[in-house]
């Protein structure tokens, strides 16, 4: 008997009245997710179903599926007609030669004439009837076998629930663009924000030739590797030499990233506009560096006036981040020795506790910062994903 996949979603049930838009969304990225691969997709109501696919293919599938955000868990099953006798045959299929098993069943269709407990029993008087070197045990079985009667008169029938990556599909939360710098915390912000349904752009900021081809590379590496869970993206590379140059020069030293990120966030709030994008999302975590104490944040924070800067990773230690960039894949990539913008002209000891007086004061030296903006907006580019 051929294999299904039968995938759950989670938090959509608590969507009432969008739940067709929420539902929607979903189904077409697991769509795009299975694209390539020759098999059917059926959507019930509460789950839908993988199936007619080539059994080489399934362990290729199920990791492609894990990556779906909305979904909660799948599992590997058969389905069959909501008959006893059936079902025991592929039960007895299922198990082992001899052990202990527990029937869990789980009855969508009320007019199926036995209960849940039921059905459960009956299954398990009958396969213990035909092998009798298997034994029930409730409490501490070798084996658990699902028994799930659908409304459709079919039943499925697994042994395993396989987390999925949880969450709310990409897209029903509007799109974000993401500041993605070649370390390990940006692509984790992405990741989660991604999760809570929000379809992503990135920006990179690169300062060549202070910063290598390979800096920019890295960035290209780790936007694919996020496009996985994240769908795919336009990467926006912005040319940041002339704008740091400037900084360096003619703004006093211990602000110079103090400046460095408020124009990083000028510009990304313009891009984010121009890109239909109703938010930005970077990976400040509070403390972390000068840059992130809460004066620093107050004061880059000051020049975005029109979207809200989300900073999923604000609360969490630098392991916990670590666990989850080691998690979706990107960790290996972060920790690639190749220099970022902000590391450039950087002077030894940068304020920690800046004011936005002294930093509008340090750009007034600057002179014409619109037209520093206009010109990096005139050359940047964009890379699909
Ligand atoms: P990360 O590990 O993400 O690089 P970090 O701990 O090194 O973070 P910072 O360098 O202060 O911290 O950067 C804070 C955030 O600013 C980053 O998480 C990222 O969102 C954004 N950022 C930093 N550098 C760049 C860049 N070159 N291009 C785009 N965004 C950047
Ligand atoms: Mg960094």
């Amino acid at each position: 008997m051929d294999n299904i996949i039968v995938l759950r979603y989670g938090e959509l049930y608590l969507k009432g009245k969008n739940r067709g838009f929420f539902e929607r969304q979903l189904i077409g990225n697991i769509k795009n997710k299975l694209k390539g691969f020759d098999c059917e997709l059926i959507c019930h109501r509460g789950r839908y179903e993988v199936s007619g696919y080539d059994r080489n293919d399934e362990s290729r599938i199920v990791n492609a599926l894990k990556t779906v955000f909305g979904l909660k868990s799948l599992s590997i099953a058969q389905k069959v007609p909501s008959d006893i006798s059936i079902m025991s045959d592929v039960i007895l299929e299922k198990l082992p030669r001899s052990g202990t098993f527990k029937v869990d069943t789980h009855r969508a269709d009320k007019t199926f004439p036995l209960t849940s407990p039921q059905v459960s029993a009956a299954l398990g008087e009958k396969i213990i009837e035909t092998n009798k070197n298997l034994s029930v045990d409730l409490h501490n079985p070798d084996i658990v076998v699902n028994v799930d009667i659908r409304e459709d008169k079919y039943t499925y029938i697994y042994t395993a629930k396989e987390d999925c990556a949880g969450g709310m599909p990409v897209g029903c939360a509007g799109k974000g663009l993401l500041m993605l710098s070649g370390g390990i915390d940006s692509p984790v912000s992405g990741y989660m924000l991604a999760k809570r349904g929000l379809s992503l752009d990135a920006i990179h900021f690169h300062s060549y030739p202070y910063t290598s081809v390979q800096a920019k590379d890295k960035v290209v590496e780790l936007a694919k590797i996020m496009s996985q869970y994240c769908g795919n993206m336009n990467l926006i590379v912005v040319p940041f030499t002339k704008i740091q140059e400037t900084i360096h020069t003619k703004c006093n030293s211990d602000y110079m990233i103090t400046i460095v990120r408020r124009f990083m966030m000028r510009i990304a709030e313009k891009v984010a506009f121009y890109r239909d994008c109703g938010c930005i999302v970077n990976g400040e975590s509070l403390g972390q560096v000068a840059s992130q104490t809460l004066q620093s944040i107050t004061v880059t924070n000051d020049v975005v006036k029109s979207m809200p800067v989300f900073r999923p990773l604000i609360g969490m230690d630098k392991q916990e981040i670590i666990d989850i960039s080691l998690k979706i894949g990107t960790y290996e990539t972060s920790i690639l020795p190749y220099e970022d913008c902000c590391t450039v002209f950087m002077p030894d000891s940068p304020v920690t506790k800046p004011t936005i007086f002294k930093a509008e004061n340090e750009e007034k030296k600057m002179g014409d910062i619109e037209k520093l903006i206009e010109q990096a907006l005139d050359n940047l580019e964009i890379i699909k994903i």
